[in-house]
């Protein structure tokens, strides 16, 4: 149904891509969220939606057919739209988040300072990022002293306040960004909108949070974060060694 070349003239938002929801959604409040991605299109940033009814009708029939597609009268809308139908219809539960929330930043508080303290990460001059490998490599004084396993989290703009996950910007390479779309399931599958969407309004305490949801379910031992003009890179760290060192083991 989707395509991501199509656009449309919106009334409100002027031409955007146009996106594929259920008739319900359109008006609808609170009426649940689900999505589903086309093969060819992992990544698509508006993957078809539809409610919860839908939902249901479509797990009764086992697939879309005639009956769950005539239920659900798929309609195209823009992409604000969509972000707008998405946020006002998203059922989440703000307790179970909150819960999750504290659970990952205490576990990474601990992990972090002693990561911190182990890898001497803040004192090293420089840092180089080889992104088809996924290594980075911090040096001090043309040597290079810590290797690390990065995957990318997302980036957060001091310019928009927006939070963006790596999964969703292409121009980064598929090693360090495939991680992120696991947490994009994840909140799909809880119903955590700040998880499920590829961009939001956020503070850089929310990309603290996210960093540190997607560093507990990667099971990293650490995070680290680059700053470039208003943008800020997080990433998790999943092993990491001294390279002096002679005995080179990898430390989980
Ligand atoms: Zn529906
Ligand atoms: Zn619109």
């Amino acid at each position: 149904m989707s395509d991501s070349d199509k656009t449309i003239e919106c009334g409100t938002h002027g031409k955007t891509r146009a996106t594929f929801v259920c008739q319900h959604l359109i008006s609808g409040e609170h009426l649940g969220f689900n999505c589903g991605y086309e093969p060819d299109d992992p990544d698509d940033l508006y993957p078809d939606a539809w409610c919860d009814k839908c939902e249901t009708t479509r797990q009764v029939e086992g697939e879309w057919n005639e009956k769950s597609e005539a239920i659900s009268d798929i309609a195209v809308i823009c992409a604000h739209c969509y972000e707008d139908t998405r946020a006002r219809n998203w059922i989440q539960d703000d307790q179970e988040w909150n819960e999750l929330v504290s659970s990952c930043c205490q576990l990474f508080q601990r992990r972090q300072e002693k990561f911190l303290s182990k890898f001497k990460v803040g004192d090293h001059e420089r840092w180089d990022l080889d992104q088809e490998t996924g290594i980075i490599t911090f040096s001090h004084e043309g040597e290079p002293q810590v290797e690390a396993e990065i995957h990318f989290v997302g980036t957060y703009s001091r310019k928009s306040n927006t939070w963006m996950w790596a999964w969703a910007n292409y121009l980064d390479e598929e090693k360090v960004r495939s991680a992120s779309r696991r947490i994009r399931e994840f909140g799909e599958e809880h119903k955590f909108l700040g998880l499920a969407a590829h961009l939001s309004d956020a503070t850089e305490e929310d990309a603290g949070h996210y960093t540190a949801i997607m560093a507990k379910e990667l099971d990293a031992i650490g995070i680290y974060r680059t700053t470039k003009d208003e943008l800020i890179s997080y990433m998790v760290i999943t092993k990491a060694r001294w390279v002096k060192k002679k005995k080179l083991f990898w430390i989980f």
